[in-house]
């Protein structure tokens, strides 16, 4: 028969719904991400859209080859203006952005809590629930905190970066080839709003598009992060030593992942998640076997 017996199971099921829970909460902190940065991504696409109809307009359509060095030269400023804009509003937000994920991790681990029957956690009401959830976000050190959001920062401005370096690449192969300048603003295309999946996937290999997906994979990676994290923090606090890792149950299961479903880790020893860029998986509170 199981090995488990029917209360365990229960307490099992119920850590398993607390998990799936917390995995819907994780998400929606990831669209509300991926929605403020491509909100940026649209405001930066519009104005180098701006600043290529100005630089068509200055040479009044005449053939990309025509134009004066001087005017690509400013165009080329334009567009390091706009990249270094977006770097900075992209990473604006990185320290709430992973505070939020750090927090819902920790109210992860006490729905756990919840879940395992632990004496101080069956009762708590809504506003006790903050505030135990407040009290153990402040146990976490600040540089810890800290480094995590810079990280988030570090690798958008990357993004950024590079999304500039391939707007002017594309520009340049545009004067070299003599191509329309209608032709050129296509090619660099533009941020698409995160719900619209078919102008996605329509939008092809466009310069937005791509940092735009680069983007929303950094965003969603380092939510996971975070949301590990105040989730670890949270198993130490309720004495927590060992986690079972849990890779998601639906289209996004991470195909990487597959082996370590089930796997029993030290709290510390679990290799995430992430466990790879865009990791779906989550760990829960191991529920040990009965002894017979
Ligand atoms: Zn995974």
């Amino acid at each position: 028969m199981g090995r488990w017996t029917v209360a365990e199971q229960t307490q099992r099921e119920r850590i398993r719904e607390a998990v799936a829970e917390a995995s819907k909460m994780r998400d929606r902190l990831d669209d509300a991400r991926a929605e403020e940065l491509m909100h940026a991504l649209q405001k930066a696409s519009d104005d180098v859209a701006a600043a290529i109809d100005a630089f068509d307009a200055k040479t009044d359509g005449k053939p990309w080859e025509s134009m004066r060095e001087t005017h690509l030269k400013a165009l080329q400023d334009s567009i390091d203006e706009v990249t270094a804009e977006l770097s900075e509003t992209m990473g604006l937000k990185s320290l709430s952005h992973i505070e939020d994920a750090l927090k819902l991790g920790i109210e992860d681990g006490v729905l756990q809590g919840v879940a395992l029957g632990l004496p101080d956690f069956t009762d708590l009401s809504p506003s006790s629930r903050g505030k135990l959830i407040s009290k153990v976000f402040s146990t976490i050190d600040r540089s810890a905190v800290n480094f995590l959001a810079n990280y988030e920062t570090q690798l958008l401005g990357q993004v950024a970066e590079n999304l500039g370096g391939k707007i002017k690449a594309t520009v340049l192969n545009g004067v070299l080839t003599g191509k329309p300048v209608r032709e050129v603003a296509k090619e660099i295309g533009k941020a698409i709003p995160t719900g619209d999946k078919a102008a996605f996937k329509a939008a092809g290999k466009t310069v937005f598009k791509s940092a735009q997906q680069r983007a929303m994979l950094v965003a969603r990676t380092e939510t996971v992060r975070a949301h590990s994290e105040g989730r670890k923090t949270q198993y130490r606090e309720m004495g927590v030593k060992k986690v079972e890792w849990l890779t998601a149950d639906d289209e996004r299961t991470c195909p990487e992942c597959e082996p370590l479903h089930l796997r029993v880790f030290k709290v510390d020893d679990a290799p995430g998640p992430p466990k790879h860029p865009a990791c779906r998986c989550a760990i829960a509170a191991f529920v040990p076997e009965e002894e017979d």
